[in-house]
């Protein structure tokens, strides 16, 4: 089965930024993509073409990606007469006709929403359910529904509170299968939203891009001793855990962490260096239920990763996103460096499905634990979900249980779960390893 045809077109994410819709026509129908896109974007990430034109949205155009997928990779790849199952041939065209090391000829957009199309297309001939195609093309035997994890508080770059910390997370390990856990998760969820409620006021129930709360608290210690109140009060302690995605490259200036970014009058002297920051992580380990800490440093900070690597690591996840971007050759950096022990993996942050599945082996050859990851700024897509149940990874980050980009994840999975029957594994507690 060969491509017909492949059409971009402009349409807008849970931002209402430009982004790309890929149609792609085989004789077995239309298959859509739609591309995500970051905010507390990485900057070793491949890159996601804009048009930069400030009269247009912003420069956040996407025009010339989509021309890049009408006029140069749509003839190439219907010339060719490429064969959709063949995923390594589709992306590696295009990896080539793009050139460069962080494809920014195309667009690491452009290249990306053609390759998920085209997986889509995949699978529809080889007649599975999109996560058996890609658990096939990445040689996993092993489909596992994830432990979800829920953002629900927003802090960083994704909030408009002073709150420095991205990500409050929960992740119901103790669940026994991924239903539980979503009641569990949305149950928390809503005990939240009424604590919160009750002791900042009704504005504090305000939510940030991926649907958690974002109260005007810039003290972590009190976000996460409500958010513990929440776990405790809804009765799923020792069940629910807490997960933290700091995203410190947001507030990494001159060699130090400023807690305050978001404050014009941020007091320098309060400036916490690495190590000061480290033993503030390790005393919030100590104290509340935290399993895993994400971006904890700058993406290139890296005495600081490694020094707290060995403080904790064998203690928790440390997970690398910024610092790895999902690229086969930052993770052997971190993987030479013992600088982490967990990949967030963002399809979009290296550009196709074939070096994400590279990237995803990579990891777990390493011992690493890997965590499939939305953007903040998503669609209604639902590709992750298949992803993260077709590598086997058993972990998924995709926001607060509300909003419907976010839900539409945990709600294929919901539907996964429901198609597999019996056959349906949980990854529960053994995500951590
Ligand atoms: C993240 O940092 O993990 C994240 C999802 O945010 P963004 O998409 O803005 O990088
Ligand atoms: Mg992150």
């Amino acid at each position: 089965m060969t491509i017909e045809n492949i059409k971009a077109l402009e349409i807008y994410d849970s931002r209402g930024n430009p982004t790309l819709e890929v149609d792609l026509k085989t004789d077995q129908g239309c298959f859509v993509s739609m591309v995500p896109s970051g905010a507390s974007t990485g900057i070793h990430e491949a890159l996601e073409l804009r048009d930069n034109d400030p009269k247009v949205h912003s420069g956040k155009g996407v025009l010339k990606a989509i021309k890049n997928v009408n006029e140069i990779i749509s003839p190439e790849l219907i010339s060719k007469k490429v064969d959709v199952s063949n995923q390594t041939e589709v992306d590696k065209l295009m990896i080539s006709l793009d050139g460069t090391i962080n494809k920014s000829k195309l667009g690491a957009n452009a290249i990306l929403g053609v390759s998920m199309a085209c997986c889509k297309a995949g699978a529809a001939k080889k007649a599975v359910p999109l996560y058996q195609h890609i658990a096939n093309l990445s040689g996993n035997k092993n489909l596992i529904l994830p432990v979800p994890s829920f953002n629900v508080i927003n802090g960083g770059s994704h909030a408009g509170n002073q709150l420095a910390m991205q990500e409050f997370m929960i992740m119901p390990v103790g669940a026994s299968n991924f239903r539980e856990a979503m009641r569990m998760g949305t149950e928390t969820y809503h005990t939240l939203k009424k604590l919160l409620k009750d002791k900042y006021g009704l504005a504090a129930t305000a939510v940030g891009d991926e649907g958690g709360f974002a109260p005007e608290v810039n003290d972590a210690k009190e976000v996460l001793e409500i958010l513990t109140q929440a776990i405790n009060q809804a009765g799923y302690k020792g069940k629910i855990k807490i997960a933290l995605d700091v995203a410190a490259s947001e507030f990494f200036k001159d060699g130090k962490y400023d807690l305050q970014f978001k404050n014009p009058k941020s007091d320098r002297s309060k400036w916490l260096s690495g190590e000061q920051l480290s033993d503030f992580y390790v005393e919030m380990v100590n104290t509340y239920p935290i399993i895993s800490i994400e971006d904890p440093f700058d993406q290139d900070d890296w005495p600081s990763w490694q020094h707290f690597f060995q403080k904790i690591g064998d203690k928790i996840s440390i997970v690398g996103d910024d610092l790895t971007v999902t690229n086969p050759t930052r993770i052997q950096n971190a993987i030479d460096n013992k600088a982490c022990n967990c990949l967030l993996l963002k399809v979009n942050q290296i550009g196709s499905l074939t070096e994400s599945i590279q990237a995803s082996q990579l990891a777990t050859k390493h011992n690493w634990t890997v965590m499939v990851s939305h953007r903040s700024g998503e669609t209604e897509d639902s590709f992750i979900a298949d992803l993260v149940v077709g590598l086997g990874t058993g972990k998924i980050k995709s926001g607060a249980p509300c909003r419907s980009e976010r839900l539409c994840k945990y709600n294929r999975l919901l539907h996964i779960e429901y198609e597999l029957g019996p056959a349906a594994k949980y990854a529960g507690s053994l995500s951590q390893k």
